[in-house]
């Protein structure tokens, strides 16, 4: 286990970069570069822990005993920008 210069103590942020973006921390997924929104007042892990086990590129949620590996792969990248 490495250290990080992170004050952000659960494993859970190994897999996530975490910013401060316009004031809000955003924890972005180092696996399908989904960005998850991290809030420290909060219960500040459960948006990352929900993404993290739902993440289907987690090498973690790969496993023989997962039952919804066979989602159709989804290649676009959440835009809210973006039109439907
Ligand atoms: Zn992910």
């Amino acid at each position: 286990m490495q250290k990080k210069v992170l004050k952000l103590i659960s494993p859970i942020w190994d897999h996530y970069v975490v910013e401060l973006v316009n004031g809000v921390r955003v924890a972005t997924c180092k696996y399908c570069n989904e960005t998850v929104r991290a809030e420290q007042n909060k219960n500040n892990t459960s948006s990352v822990k929900n993404h993290h086990y739902k993440c289907r590129k987690n090498p973690a949620n790969i496993r023989t005993d997962q039952t919804f590996i066979n989602f159709p792969k989804v290649g676009s990248v959440v835009d809210p920008s973006a039109p439907m």
